[in-house]
């Protein structure tokens, strides 16, 4: 085996890793398997702490075209608020965003292995062995998982459930600088600009919601189910025009998963969603892939293991993960009692903004 890492997948935890590792000057060599960056369910929310951990990273998100968001409107039923963003933020396309991080990535000397899923990922007595679509099997002394919100074989989360993710990228709608939270049948959705124009709508939904499945595959009715559920909704969808023929869904998101540190192959170090998802709903889950991706590059070149840095990561994040879970029970159980709040206390609903930060930059 030689003595480099080995990153599986490219999207922020995986690049973030990349690029510490490679300007330390250990050149990892790292396999994501779409040919080009993809679009992916997301928010395509930056709150301060991505911002600062990308700025660190090398990339500068007003060069990239990233909308600042000033403001959030909450909507359910006849009920709305609004309230100015109490720390800054930004909307960028995750095609950009993913796109940037990876070109970042190899001019820091990352080797690239793009177009070639892993199909598997076997452990050694001196380290681990990809074998890839393509044929190839490269060999590193590490693994660092990165492959997001799908599982590796025989590495996967042992999370069951999970919410489905649904993204919609809408022309013929004006956000401005503020996003939108949105109550609707079996959770939530936020709408915010995009850059280049329109709006991107997502939404976390439970299973079993009446008329998901149908949501989850034609745009119209995806629009109906969230426009019908508020006034507020109503009034920024009525113009909607999708820009996709079909919603791009993921399922299965284990919102509250956090990895345990103890056991698991030596050598193998969990970043991003791999290693915790936190609820969409405070639009942290970028900072926490970067912040995850960059610690465990550290922690291979401090010659750390994989238990001690697993360890160290779930005490980082396991409060403001609570305060996450909260806020997002409070929004899919009493969203007009929290739009009501945010409205009569805005002072409020901007501590608790800032509360479930993750402090991670
Ligand atoms: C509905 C929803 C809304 C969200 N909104 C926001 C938001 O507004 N702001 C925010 O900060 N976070 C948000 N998140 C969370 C955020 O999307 C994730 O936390 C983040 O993308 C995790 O990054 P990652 O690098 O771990 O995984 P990913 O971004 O999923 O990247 C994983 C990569 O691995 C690759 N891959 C997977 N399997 C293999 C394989 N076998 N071989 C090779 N490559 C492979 C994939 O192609 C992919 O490129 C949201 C999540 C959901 C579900």
């Amino acid at each position: 085996m030689t003595g480099r890492s080995l990153i599986l997948g490219g999207g922020p935890a995986g690049a973030a890793a990349a690029i510490t590792l490679a300007r330390a000057g250990a050149a990892p060599l790292l396999v994501e398997r779409a040919a080009a960056p993809a679009e992916k369910v997301c928010g395509e929310f930056l709150g301060a702490d991505a911002a600062a951990l990308l700025a660190g990273l090398g990339l500068d998100l007003a060069a990239l075209g990233a909308v600042p968001i000033r403001s959030a409107q909450f909507g359910a039923g006849r009920h709305r608020s609004r309230m100015p963003l109490p720390f800054a933020a930004w909307s960028l396309p995750r095609l950009t965003l993913d796109a940037a991080l990876l070109a970042r990535a190899e001019e820091a000397g990352a080797e690239l292995h793009c177009g070639a899923a892993a199909l598997v990922a076997e452990a050694g007595p001196r380290g681990w062995r990809l074998r890839l679509a393509d044929g190839a099997t490269p060999e590193g002394a590490q693994l660092v998982l990165a492959t997001g919100k799908h599982e590796m074989r025989g590495l996967a989360r042992p999370a069951a459930g999970g919410s489905l993710g649904v993204k919609l990228a809408l022309h013929g709608v004006e956000m401005g600088e503020a996003i939108a939270l949105l109550a609707c049948p079996g959770g939530y959705a936020g709408l915010q600009p995009r850059a280049g124009g329109g709006a991107n709508l997502c939404l976390a939904l439970a299973p079993g919601t009446p008329g998901l499945a149908q949501a989850a595959r034609d745009p119209a009715a995806l629009l109906a189910h969230v426009a019908a559920a508020s006034d507020l909704a109503a009034e920024l969808l009525r113009a909607a025009r999708p820009a996709w023929p079909r919603p791009l869904t993921v399922a299965g998101v284990p919102y509250g998963y956090l990895h345990r540190a103890a056991g698991g192959p030596g050598g193998l170090f969990r970043v991003g969603d791999q290693a915790a998802v936190v609820p969409s709903l405070c639009g942290d889950g970028i900072a926490m892939a970067l912040a995850s991706g960059q610690r465990a590059a550290e922690a291979i070149r401090a010659g750390a293991g994989a238990e001690a840095f697993h360890a160290a990561w779930a005490s980082s994040v396991r409060p403001g993960m609570r305060l996450a879970g909260l806020a997002d029970g409070l929004m899919a159980r009493t969203p007009q009692a929290l739009v009501r709040l945010a409205g009569a206390w805005p002072g409020l609903a901007g501590w608790a903004a800032r509360g479930t930060r993750m402090g991670l930059a």
